[in-house]
């Protein structure tokens, strides 16, 4: 999916959710969109914080909760901090999960689906949803 058509869609989700258009929630999300990897709170407060002066760390945080409630980030604690990164695109792609670098952040997509594994196991209840992750190393972060 296209860089500009991922921020399309999380502004419009946005709109659906009754949030008004800022520009700081604008350029959280084109941040993250460009950044394509994990980012800490902190990171994200620190462009912020050059782009407009002075925003508080607080309404950085409360955005990027907010957006991954939304499922326009994905969330993840990684060394016990919880880092974010652009959702992948509903639609335009196929279910899929990651590797996470645990160094950058990155993250390498993963097309298979383990759920197929653990139904027969699950007998008789219902599944909402699933998360799986496989955290490591990149190919960058290993030497
Ligand atoms: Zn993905
Ligand atoms: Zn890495
Ligand atoms: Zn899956």
């Amino acid at each position: 999916m296209a860089k500009q058509s991922v921020i399309e869609e999380a502004l419009q989700t946005l709109k659906e959710n009754g949030f008004k258009y800022t520009k700081k929630r604008a350029t959280i999300i084109e941040f993250l969109a460009k950044k394509n990897r994990y980012v800490s709170a902190r990171e994200v407060h620190e462009f912020m914080n050059q782009e407009f002066p002075g925003v508080s760390y607080d309404t950085v945080y409360r955005n990027l909760h907010d957006f991954s409630d939304f499922e326009i980030l994905e969330e993840t604690d990684l060394n016990g901090e919880m880092k974010f990164r652009i959702h992948c695109g509903h639609g335009a792609h196929e279910h899929h999960h990651h590797f996470i670098c645990t160094v950058c952040g990155k993250t390498k997509e993963i097309h298979m689906c383990p759920m197929d594994f653990f139904e027969g196991q699950l007998q008789g209840c219902s599944i909402e949803g699933h998360r799986f992750e496989i955290l490591g190393r990149c190919e960058d972060c290993q030497k």
